[in-house]
């Protein structure tokens, strides 16, 4: 759609028609506009996501690309999971191996909000959290530094899980659909204790994996609703931390448990299927490419954003 739309602004600015706007400033930020919005649904089990009803994930994964082979390659529990997938390295330079966060180098590898705040503190970052270890010094994090433009914290713990992901999808549609906001990640954490009070095959599980994914539905639409929604360049990216196993538990290494899905959707992405898995580290790595971020180290790598992505 936006490439038509540039084509189009193109032949217009050639000087076929009397310009009373100044279109090809518009095309150009039609292009260069970019934004990212990175959703995390903690602890979901790739069989039980295909087994869900899930239209808007669905949506998403036809039209971008999708796999549902990634890996995380780190121990398959929430607190590295989340800080491999958010900064873009593993274990051994962040330093997060459970979820004791208090030895984590998160100084010298940021989460990439973070980093995009350094890099570009013009640009609006934003980050809604419901589990206290990411945003808060609980556990001796946080994982999402103080940094950043705007981070709400919400308490799942304290409030249950269900109910604080609904406050919290409420409050980030409200900042996506007006705020100054080019990056933002949004947290939903109901699935993953959903599935340790049943287990990985529960009607429970399979019912609020589609509550996220209709969260993610009203994510969109507050995206959407933007005035200048036409003009920016959004990059979606959708993943989880870990799967599980059968009993609904994990931090194993069977591969219900270390397989994940990765989603990347938007203008800039190319749809096509790999041979290749993503990794969660990758999450980052293609949120900071699409920014436009060059940053040394990462263990990820963007995916999804051409052909031939793949690859060392
Ligand atoms: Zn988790």
């Amino acid at each position: 759609m936006s490439r038509s739309i540039s084509c189009l602004l193109t032949v217009l600015a050639s000087g076929m028609l009397p310009i009373t706007i100044p279109l090809a400033t518009v095309q150009a930020q039609s292009v260069t506009d970019a934004r990212v919005l990175v959703v995390g649904i903690d602890g979901v089990r790739v069989d039980m996501l295909a087994r869900a009803d899930t239209p808007v994930l669905d949506s998403l994964a036809e039209s971008g690309f999708f796999s549902d082979e990634a890996k995380t390659r780190v121990r398959t529990v929430s607190g590295p999971g989340w800080s491999s997938m958010l900064t873009g390295v593993r274990t051994a330079k962040h330093g997060v191996d459970s979820n004791d966060f208090s030895g984590n180098r998160y100084a010298d590898w940021p989460d990439f909000l973070t980093r995009l705040e350094a890099a570009r503190p013009e640009l609006g970052t934003f980050a809604v959290l419901d589990w206290p270890p990411l945003g808060t010094t609980d556990s001796g994090g946080p994982l999402i530094s103080d940094a950043i433009d705007h981070k709400l914290n919400f308490d799942g713990e304290a409030d249950g899980y269900d109910h604080a992901d609904s406050m919290s999808v409420v409050a980030a549609a409200e900042h996506l659909r007006s705020g100054d906001v080019h990056a933002a990640f949004v947290y939903l954490g109901d699935p993953d204790v959903v599935s340790h009070a049943t287990d990985s095959f529960s009607d429970a599980y399979r019912a609020s994996i589609e509550t996220a994914d209709t969260r993610l539905g009203l994510l969109l639409a507050a995206l959407r609703a933007r005035p200048g929604y036409e003009r920016e360049n959004w990059l979606i990216l959708v993943s989880t931390d870990h799967g599980r196993n059968d009993a609904g538990g994990h931090g194993g290494n069977s591969p219900s448990e270390t397989t994940i899905f990765f989603l990347a959707a938007g203008p800039s992405v190319t749809p096509h299927r790999t041979d290749c898995p993503p990794e969660i580290v990758d999450v980052a790595a293609t949120a900071l490419a699409h920014m436009g971020i060059v940053a040394e180290g990462l263990d990820g790598k963007p995916r999804g954003l051409g052909p031939g992505m793949c690859g060392p």
